[in-house]
């Protein structure tokens, strides 16, 4: 369910912010995080340091792309906006520079299917969107096609993006990612990593369909 917009979600929001730098998926003021409301979306503001956010200072966009509250939105605010738009079935986006990823980015690289666990983002690859300047139409449109059947995508000589239900969801892929960004980098320092073929990807996107479900529990 869309949730409204309330001071419980922007706290939320603040929360999920502060920890993209926790996390170590970023650091300082850089990357972004938004949830779907109602009519529109929540995200932080441009530049501002995470943790002196308060709930006013988180931007509402609406549907038309117009925004609203004190504080000027993200830069990067048509990228979740196009987001949205082509993805109704998530409710977060998360964008960092996480240090890994964006190394391998700055190669104009994705990561392929050295490790079964890239399966977790939907395919057999995480792909690389093509360089665009920061806060452009143009990054956006990349970004959504590189994210096309996917959850989680690089972007060239600029950072990464997850997008999930949940700040959970959002933060899991987004911690796997780096995870695997860092393992793809070790990996090419001694040598060429196997990559995995389709046949085998295939297998484990069908794995993955009941992987880790618990049943619920009797009492
Ligand atoms: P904002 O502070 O405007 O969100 O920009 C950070 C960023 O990562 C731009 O790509
Ligand atoms: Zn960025």
């Amino acid at each position: 369910m869309v949730p409204n917009d309330t001071i419980s979600l922007r706290q939320d929001l603040i929360v999920a912010a502060r920890r993209l730098v926790s996390s170590g998926l970023t650091r300082n003021t850089s990357g972004n995080i938004s949830h779907r409301v109602v009519d529109g979306f929540l995200v932080t503001p441009t530049g501002m340091p995470y943790e002196t956010l308060e709930p006013d200072d988180i931007v509402f966009v609406d549907g038309d792309a117009a925004a609203h509250g004190r504080r000027l939105p993200s830069s990067e605010w048509r990228m979740h906006f196009d987001l949205f738009s082509a993805r109704p079935e998530i409710n977060v986006a998360l964008h960092a520079h996480a240090p890994f990823c964006t190394s391998i980015a700055c190669l104009g690289r994705g990561i392929p299917a050295f490790h079964y666990m890239i399966a977790m983002f939907g395919g057999a690859d995480i792909r690389c969107a093509g360089y665009a300047t920061f806060g452009t139409e143009e990054l956006s449109c990349h970004a959504v096609a590189a994210l096309d059947g996917r959850n989680g995508c690089l972007l060239a000589n600029h950072g990464m993006i997850t997008l999930g239900r949940s700040f959970d969801d959002a933060f899991k892929l987004g911690i796997e990612l780096e995870t695997l960004a860092e393992m793809y980098w070790r990996a090419l320092q001694i040598g060429e990593p196997l990559i995995l073929d389709a046949a085998e990807m295939s297998r484990v996107l069908e794995k993955f369909q009941s992987y880790g479900k618990q049943p619920p529990i009797e009492n």
